[in-house]
């Protein structure tokens, strides 16, 4: 009967969090701040060949800044799979404590092994750096003005099906149980931000996405919190919806176009948020923000893509999403000048460059160029 100690020690680390959650507001005021300081981490796979795109961009964009030491982008080593396998870590102790030094992350994407890849089962580095740096909103836009789409999607980061996923038991042979966590606090700041969005964007619609009729008790709490916070923003419309309809939605052409704002937990905004940039012309093309009260982090919405490093066709991947990630990062530290110059960039290039994600369309560097030719 060890999984029930296993339980005990869980619910007991769920309760401290619940403690730190409630004392946490260490705001940071870019304004204020002397030099910040921007951690720029590789990633694995396509990750290397589209940072790579991203720093030259920041680096003309920024020169000022970076020159007059206002700004700083700092790389970050060590966040590769094959340091965090060697170390048999997560993120390994000596990373975390460089990446805690900046203020903000640009983060190209981590592999994250799997049970048949027959190497030590580490957990996903995005999701212990959200947990490790209460990254608790990740938020994603999709934008496609022809199609009079304007979403903006509020998915809670720390919580719902992640907090515990390498944490579930295996009872017996017969029978494997995993945990899915929903706290009060955790909520309600993830459903303020969205609605404080919502608010400073012309009251725009806020839909809640639960599956509150078959998880009463954590898709319940959400949905019920979500109500409760909507009272302080009368002014705004809110409905709500399962997430099995909301999957429908999107694709439904006759009514998508009066959704705005989107709250969603951990999982449900994982898939939904895949489903939308896939709208929006592929993975490759969106970018996506994890904010805390500390610290942010910014990156493309997909994954390392090993597959396109095997096939040869790495160069080719579209670097769109780290550049539309640079975009926000820009806007987070209040820097809207240079994000809107980028924007008005990046939809050059988008209109002018095709990327196919294989030789058949240009490269991450071809596209960047035709960025920077605008910048
Ligand atoms: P993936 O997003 O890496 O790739 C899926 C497919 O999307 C690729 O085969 C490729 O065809 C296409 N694609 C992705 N990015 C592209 C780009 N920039 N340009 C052109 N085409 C692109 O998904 P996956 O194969 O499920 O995951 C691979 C690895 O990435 C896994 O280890 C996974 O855990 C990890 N992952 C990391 C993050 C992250 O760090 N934020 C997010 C998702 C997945």
């Amino acid at each position: 009967m060890e999984y029930i100690k296993d339980f005990e020690k869980i619910v007991a680390e769920q309760i401290a969090r619940v403690e730190r959650m409630k004392i946490s507001d260490e705001f940071v005021d870019f304004e204020k701040t002397d030099k910040i300081i921007i951690g720029i981490i590789d990633g694995d796979g396509i990750g290397p060949v589209i940072v790579k795109e991203a720093k030259r961009v920041l680096n003309e964009l920024l020169k000022d800044e970076l020159a007059s030491c206002k700004i700083e982008l700092r790389n970050i080593d060590g966040l590769t799979i094959e340091n965090r396998i060697a170390r048999n870590a997560t993120v390994p102790a000596d990373v975390l404590e460089e990446i805690k030094k900046c203020h903000i992350l640009l983060k190209g994407p981590t592999t994250t092994p799997s049970k048949a890849d027959n190497v030590p089962n580490i957990e996903s580095a995005n999701v212990t750096l959200r947990r490790e740096l209460d990254l608790f909103a990740n938020v994603r836009p999709v934008y496609i003005p022809e199609k009079n789409i304007d979403w903006v999607f509020y998915r809670e980061n720390t919580e719902g099906e992640y907090a515990l996923g390498s944490r579930g038991v295996e009872i017996s042979d017969d029978i494997s149980i995993d945990f899915k966590v929903t706290t009060t606090d955790g909520t309600k700041r993830i459903a303020k931000a969205a609605f404080e969005y919502a608010k400073s964007n012309g009251n725009k619609n806020v839909s809640i996405v639960t599956k509150a009729n078959i998880m009463k008790k954590t898709d319940g709490k959400f949905l019920d919190l979500c109500y409760q916070v909507a009272k302080d923003y009368p002014d705004i419309k809110v409905d709500d919806w399962y997430v099995d309809i909301m999957a429908a939605n999107l694709v439904n052409e006759q009514i998508r176009s009066n959704f705005n704002v989107f709250i969603l937990p951990n999982l449900y905004g994982d898939i939904i948020t895949d489903e939308a940039a896939q709208i929006q012309g592929g993975v490759g093309t969106a970018g996506s923000a994890n904010v805390g009260a500390r610290y942010a982090m910014f990156e493309a919405i997909h994954g390392s893509a090993p597959r396109m490093v095997s096939d040869g066709i790495a160069d080719y991947a579209n670097p769109s999403s780290i550049l539309k990630a640079s975009e926000m990062m820009l806007r987070h530290i209040g820097y809207t000048e240079k994000a809107d110059k980028l924007s008005v960039a990046l939809n050059y290039a988008q209109a002018n460059k095709r990327m196919t994600g294989d030789s058949s369309g240009e490269t991450a560097t071809a596209f960047a160029d035709c960025v920077l030719s605008r910048i």
